[in-house]
């Protein structure tokens, strides 16, 4: 029998990047969104471009760029975020609008102050007016799963009737279970009309870590989009894994009559990508995409896999695009070598950014003997996101040690202007180092985390330094990799107050 598809709605662009400290800027979501795009994703929620200027930018350029996916802005049920929405999602090829309106009593009485007459009006009013621009409108009723079933029923009847042909019901705080979940959607297909006309979706939260099971039953149930983000990323708990979701629909294809159109091995590369923009490290263990997913330490697993892999291992580390690291690249390899391993990884770059991420490999080649893929990612997707960086690291040098105060000597490109300065400190290097930065580029944000992780093993690996800022109430992060923890550190912290500033 035939498999029936899953469409793939990945949201990391925009529930995603809610998550306090997940901040992006516009080359950071493009070059996720290309990614997303290749791996095969039916449809990107790019933004709420009515939030800021900057968010309608990212939304319109991602609209602009992309040719395969579907592109979503998110608007709430007023006139000027759809008509906001709408221009920003224009110039794409596929365009659609998710708009939403609380159905729940606490959110209407509290939040909205409408009764259900009001709410009824609004829902069509707001859908048909995204009808007009676009062929696609997602309609979310916000906290569906607290609602009343028969005024919901009501609600999406409405939607569908306005021109909706997507209803989402998200579990926006992540309180319902798989079993209550399944009874939800079936119900909505029992006793809404005009059901038939739409697609039913799902956009789960993982408060109870019930997000990946929330949405594969409500798959069973009938639901044919899934809303996910790359690792789980989103507010609190996070959103449903995409990741997670692919592979269990793949994994379990003997039980899921299902299929979805991601390319799966691009799986670790992505996951990769988006933990370095944001800064948010992936848990050990996690599923499908911690470092330990795929590891087998213990004597028995050993030998059972030893004499058939398929003992213990329901997946293999390949299926995902985990690939055993070998030496790739080194010194002397030529700028042809180092094109082509990269679009063997998935890069297309252009030759602006082809040559700034070669001459970037070349001083990285000085100082480490072999590099591996992951050093090579981390590179290319720096030299990509930071290129309209305006401040830039020129010097560093660094004394310290256990019997004498720590010196730091910085110097920085501001623009076109180059300013230097010195700090000692108490508190050692890494102090050192953020207070001279501090004297030479004045900020009121605080420092909420410095994290550093070796990319590969060994001791000449390069470090991956991620530094977490918060200014009037908005968290910005950045990384930065060297060979030289010191040179991360300060490369981390300047990336960090260059994304501040501009935003
Ligand atoms: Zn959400």
């Amino acid at each position: 029998m035939a498999k029936e598809k899953i469409i793939i709605f990945d949201t990391t662009l925009r529930d995603g990047e809610q998550a306090p400290g997940a901040t992006m800027n516009l080359e950071e979501k493009l070059l996720i969104a290309k990614t997303l795009e290749k791996m095969g994703v039916d449809v990107i929620e790019a933004g709420f471009p009515a939030a800021s200027n900057g968010d309608f930018e990212a939304v319109n350029s991602i609209a602009k760029t992309i040719k395969n996916s579907v592109i979503c802005g998110l608007a709430r049920a007023k006139k000027s975020d759809i008509e906001r929405t709408a221009e920003s999602v224009k110039p794409a090829s596929k365009p659609r609008i998710h708009t939403f309106l609380a159905t729940s009593p606490i959110h209407m009485e509290f939040k909205l102050k409408m009764d259900e007459k009001q709410v009824l009006s609004a829902i069509g009013e707001s859908v048909s007016l995204a009808r007009n621009f676009v062929p696609e409108v997602d309609w979310s009723p916000e906290d569906a799963t607290r609602s009343k079933p028969d005024f919901l029923f009501k609600c999406i009847e409405t939607a569908i009737a306005a021109g909706a042909n997507t209803i989402n019901i998200p579990d926006t705080v992540g309180y319902t279970t798989p079993e209550e979940y399944f009874d939800l959607i079936l119900a909505i297909k029992n006793n809404v009309k005009n059901i038939d006309k739409a697609v039913i979706s799902t956009h789960c939260h993982n408060d109870l870590g019930l997000a990946v099971a929330n949405s594969l039953a409500a798959m069973r149930a009938g639901a044919r989009q899934i809303e996910c983000t790359i690792n789980g990323i989103g507010e609190r708990a996070g959103n449903a894994a995409l990741e997670e979701i692919v592979m269990a629909i793949k994994t379990r294809a003997d039980f899921y009559n299902f299929e979805t159109a991601i390319d799966a091995t691009m799986i670790t590369r992505i996951s990769r990508l988006v933990s370095s923009i944001t800064g948010f490290a992936v848990q050990y263990n996690k599923a499908i995409v911690g470092a330990n997913a795929f590891a087998h330490e213990s004597g028995i697993h050993q030998d059972g896999m030893l004499k058939h892999r398929a003992t213990y291992e329901i997946m293999t580390p390949e299926s995902v695009g985990l690939e055993k690291t070998q030496l790739r690249l080194g010194k002397l390899s030529g700028r042809a070598a180092f094109k082509d391993r990269l679009r063997e990884v998935g890069y297309d770059l252009s030759e602006e950014v082809l040559n700034s991420a070669f001459q970037k490999f070349k001083d990285l080649a000085d100082k480490k003997k072999e590099i591996l893929d992951e050093d090579l990612v981390l590179l290319v997707d720096g030299s990509i996101t930071h290129k309209k960086s305006r401040l830039h690291l020129l010097d560093l040098n660094v004394e310290c040690g256990s019997s004498k105060e720590a010196q730091a000597y910085v110097k920085i490109k501001i623009d076109s202007d180059e300013v230097e300065t010195t700090f000692r400190s108490k508190d050692g290097p890494v102090d050192a180092i953020f207070s001279a930065i501090k004297k030479l580029i004045p900020h009121n944000a605080s420092l909420e985390l410095y994290q550093v992780q070796a990319v590969t093993e060994g001791t000449d690996a390069q470090a991956n330094v991620v530094i977490r800022l918060k200014q009037n109430n908005r968290i910005f992060s950045a990384n930065g990799a060297d060979t030289d923890v010191l040179v991360a550190s300060a490369i981390a912290y300047i990336n960090c107050l260059d994304k501040l500033r501009q935003n």
